[in-house]
């Protein structure tokens, strides 16, 4: 090694979340955050209704296991916000992807009740706690909903973030909560911002944007939240969710267990 690259090792450590040295990020788990954004709802129980309207479409990079997990804590609570660069184009290609996806439910929707004018996409960030957000001194997840909004703007969908939402008081912790648990401690716990409503208007079309997807709970109580002020949310994007528990328990290195668990997360778009 030259000695210029061993002082800038030794000034400027350099690693992967995984591990890896001497790159910001590697190309094996940035080729996890690859695509194509696979749904991944079923995997998520409190996503569920109960109101006979099946669960909000969510669409995820990748599943939220083994290096990925690394480089999603890193990037959010380790001061790694360097790899906004590589999570922020990640989703944008797949928001690109996504579009025409998206495009039929828009255009139904669009009949289907009050008009939404050709007005663009809501984008909408999952919003954190106030602790949250103060402890990491920024809002991860805005960056993750400017880059959704850029996507579906590439492909032709006109989009705008609209960060409209807020968490309703401190609220407990979720951490050893069950998954019940969790769905208590959020329903009713986000709230709608005045200036959100008034950004949002009458009536829009709203894709959310999430880090990651577990149980779907709070996805769910940001879904109750603007539909009680007559928005349509049409889908939702991650950059990962937690595997289905058969996904989980299966070894994941096997072809057989591969197919398995992409069976268990639904179609790929
Ligand atoms: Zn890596």
């Amino acid at each position: 090694m030259s000695p210029i690259r061993l002082l800038a090792r030794l000034l400027l450590p350099v690693a992967c979340p995984c591990g890896e040295l001497d790159v910001p990020w590697c190309t094996a788990c940035a080729a996890l955050l690859a695509g194509p954004p696979v749904r991944a709802e079923q995997g998520a129980p409190r996503l569920d209704r109960l109101d006979g309207v099946p669960p909000v479409p969510v669409w995820t990079l990748t599943p939220y296991a083994g290096p990925v997990r690394d480089v999603v804590v890193h990037w959010k609570d380790r001061g790694r916000a360097d790899l906004d660069r590589l999570l922020a184009p990640a989703l944008r290609r797949a928001a690109a992807r996504l579009a025409p996806v998206l495009s039929p439910a828009l255009d139904s929707a669009s009949v289907d009740g009050p008009p939404v004018d050709g007005a663009p996409v809501a984008v909408v960030p999952v919003p954190s706690t106030g602790a949250a957000r103060r402890a990491r001194g920024r809002e991860p997840v805005a960056v993750l909903a400017r880059a959704v909004a850029g996507g579906l703007h590439d492909a032709g969908m006109p989009a705008r973030v609209v960060p409209a939402l807020a968490r309703r008081g401190p609220g407990r912790d979720q951490v050893g909560l069950g998954a019940r648990a969790r769905g208590r401690n959020l329903s009713g716990s986000v709230r709608m911002t005045r200036r959100g409503a008034r950004a949002l208007g009458q009536r829009s079309i709203c894709i959310l944007v999430d880090d990651v997807l577990t149980t779907g709970a709070t996805l769910a109580a940001v879904e109750q939240a603007l539909e009680e002020y007559g928005h349509d949310v049409l889908g939702a994007t991650v950059l990962a969710a937690t595997p289905p528990p058969a996904a989980a328990g299966a070894d994941r290195r096997t072809p057989a267990a591969e197919h398995e668990r992409e069976s268990a997360r639904n179609l790929k778009v």
